[in-house]
């Protein structure tokens, strides 16, 4: 666990370190050793690989700490490592950035009622909430999400039509954890950010949630990003199953 040092005496820093970029060379195991160097140091933070400047990190704590682990990022790199001075964030964990936590699927379900069940993979179920008016990539629309039952992996592919009813994949990926907090705790607490790498939904999101139980309830948010579309409607504009090129009214006639 990370020494907890009073916010007033922490210190962040944003680093490029430059890393050896030769093809026999995985960027990522410069990546790792800062990960572990900084737990090491009791700070926290992330890093991440950069396909074109090398290992990016973001570190705070205790001053002494953050320059311990820059002077090792500079024994690493084999250029000079550029650092900034930056706000401290809260993180409450040092991360790997930029690595897939596992699958995500959108399947846009017509039951009793249509919507849509976002999925996230979380220890080996899929972590799945309800959508009835879908996600959305304008980051000022927040969608609600009833929080159901976790769903096997299995059924991540599953397309079909029965009982009046019917279920399309509209949506399927990998996705990245992010935020201040490790998960899942981050759901636990009912604040998590994560980055979808779908082939409709793209981007950083936020699941924010706004009622503890019966059933608990939470908003799906765009973040304001590269792929943020204000004033889309990406439900509408692209209908079709991304497995069986589908809509829902085809697979259920
Ligand atoms: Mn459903």
């Amino acid at each position: 666990m990370a020494k907890r040092t009073p916010t007033e005496t922490k210190q962040a820093i944003r680093a490029t370190a430059p890393a050896d970029l030769e093809p026999q060379t995985e960027g990522s195991e410069l990546r790792d050793a800062v990960i572990s160097r900084g737990r090491r140091l009791g700070l926290t933070g992330w890093a991440r690989d950069d396909t074109l400047d090398g290992v990016r990190v973001h570190a705070e704590g205790a001053p002494g700490a953050v320059s311990e682990l820059v002077s090792f990022l500079q024994s690493q790199s084999p250029a000079a490592v550029q650092t900034e001075a930056v706000p401290v964030e809260g993180h409450e964990q040092f991360a790997a950035r930029g690595v897939s936590a596992g699958a995500f699927v959108v399947q846009e379900h017509q039951a009793t009622a249509h919507h849509f069940d976002f999925r996230l993979e979380v220890d080996g179920v899929m972590r799945s909430w309800a959508v009835p008016k879908g996600p959305s990539l304008d980051p000022a629309v927040k969608r609600l999400a009833v929080e159901v039952e976790d769903h096997s992996l299995a059924h991540n592919t599953f397309e079909g039509s029965g009982h009046g009813g019917g279920v399309i994949v509209w949506d399927q990926g990998t996705y990245e954890q992010g935020g201040r907090v490790a998960w899942p705790e981050a759901l636990q607490r009912g604040h998590a950010v994560f980055v979808l790498h779908g082939e409709k939904l793209r981007g950083g999101f936020a699941l924010q949630r706004t009622r503890p139980a019966d059933p608990p309830q939470w908003l799906l948010i765009k973040r304001r990003d590269d792929e943020a579309r204000p004033g889309s409607d990406v439900t509408n504009e692209s209908p079709r199953s991304v497995l069986s090129g589908r809509t829902l009214d085809e697979v259920m006639r």
